[in-house]
């Protein structure tokens, strides 16, 4: 049976609705009306992101694009960004001023480096997210390389710290530029929530090129190319990027919906708002209930089907599938050198299969969604 005149609004098309986006004809099917809103008809695949940065990847390699996607299925985009939800009244408010009900909603507006934990650090630093920053910062290294041999700071020593610090290596050495990259971390362990051998690894592969690692550096201002410690260290830079960690967006806790402490969209089992039936989620923007999970694109590309299914099963009132996390998930992180460091606990290792691998996942994931 169908339900006409149902509407049903993806808002960002990210990694978790990418599934959903290329089987809205199902959506279709049932009745409904798709809409997808995003403030772009890109979107850039973080895992490929450092390689898009050195040119180990071009830019249409590593996104999709989804309008193009969501319209080859029958569904409507309109560029714009949500701004706040009136859950009671089913309404989307967009930055734009637009206003549009739904009678049914999936969030995936993922994450966004907290720029405010580094006063002066707004307009200053380039933060790692969205994805298509890393373009600018590119090309600024690009220009700075043609002044001389800058200075290219990353704060944060996470799996996006050793990745584009790797990157900015290759693409410094394929302009046949010169630059003393660092990377300083706030602690002494470089990528602290995987096994300590692959931090080990990550300083040994930057160590090996030139590039500084410095621990401990925790950034406290950062104000006209000089970034200062809570300790009272100074680093002057030329380019300055921040890969401190991400956040969910402020949307939820602005419009009153139930969410965990940091802000993400709480959820149950069936990636369904807790208080709100009608709005479901996935990806770094939510949170579910008593399981907390990594913010990694893993997750939102597992909870991918399962957003299918439910939103498929909201619409024609089946039952709803539980989204059941695996613990243990392969990372494997892009040193930039044509090496990569594999990590499925207890397995760490590093060298040219490990890249090989990733590379391959990577593209195998990114044909799936192409359209022509
Ligand atoms: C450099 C880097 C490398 C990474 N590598 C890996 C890796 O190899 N493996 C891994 O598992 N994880 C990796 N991660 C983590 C990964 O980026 C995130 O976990 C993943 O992006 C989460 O996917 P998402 O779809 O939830 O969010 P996102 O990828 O951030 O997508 C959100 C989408 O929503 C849109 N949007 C945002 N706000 C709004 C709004 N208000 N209204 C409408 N649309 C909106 C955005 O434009 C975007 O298209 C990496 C992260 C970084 C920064």
């Amino acid at each position: 049976m169908t339900h006409p005149n149902k509407r049903l609004i993806f808002v960002g098309g990210g990694h978790a609705h990418i599934y959903s986006l290329t089987h809205a004809h199902r959506f279709g099917a049932e009745g409904a009306e798709v809409i997808l809103i995003g403030p772009d008809r890109f979107h850039y695949y973080s895992g490929m992101g450092p390689g898009m940065l050195s040119r180990i990847y071009e830019p249409e390699q590593v996104r999709f694009d989804i309008q193009a996607i969501v319209e080859s299925q029958g569904g409507i985009f309109v560029k714009d960004k949500v701004a706040s939800i009136d859950a009671d009244n089913r309404t989307l408010i967009l930055e734009g001023g637009e206003k549009i009900g739904y009678d049914l909603v999936s969030f995936n507006i993922g994450s966004h480096v907290p720029l405010h934990l580094i006063p002066g650090a707004e307009g200053e630093a380039f933060p790692v997210k969205p994805i298509e920053n890393l373009e600018q910062i590119r090309n600024t290294i690009l220009e700075k390389l043609t002044m001389g041999t800058p200075t290219i700071l990353l704060i944060g020593g996470g799996p996006a710290g050793v990745e584009l610090a790797g990157n900015t290596w290759r693409l410094v050495r394929d302009h046949h530029g010169q630059a003393e990259i660092i990377l300083a971390n706030s602690t002494d362990r470089l990528l602290p929530n995987v096994a300590v051998k692959a931090g080990r690894l990550a300083i040994q592969s930057l160590y090996e090129r030139g590039i500084k690692v410095l621990p401990n550096f925790l950034a406290a201002t950062m104000s006209q190319g000089l970034v200062r410690s809570q300790s009272g260290e100074e680093i002057s830079y030329d380019v300055a990027i921040l890969t401190i960690g991400i956040v969910p967006p402020h949307t939820f806790i602005a419009s009153g919906l139930k969410t965990s402490k940091d802000g993400a969209l709480l959820v149950n089992d069936y990636l369904q708002s807790v208080d709100y039936p009608e709005i479901f989620g996935g990806g770094d923007c939510i949170a579910i209930q008593g399981r907390p999970l990594g913010r990694v694109g893993v997750y939102a590309v597992r909870e991918a089907p399962i957003l299918f299914q439910n939103l498929l099963a909201s619409l024609t009132r089946k039952p709803l599938k539980p989204f059941r996390p695996r613990k243990r998930y392969l990372l494997i992180f892009n040193l930039g050198d044509g090496t990569g460091i594999f990590v499925r606990e207890p397995f760490v290792f590093k060298g040219k299969l490990a890249f090989t691998l990733k590379n391959h996942i990577d593209m195998s994931f990114m044909s799936k969604f192409q359209v022509s």
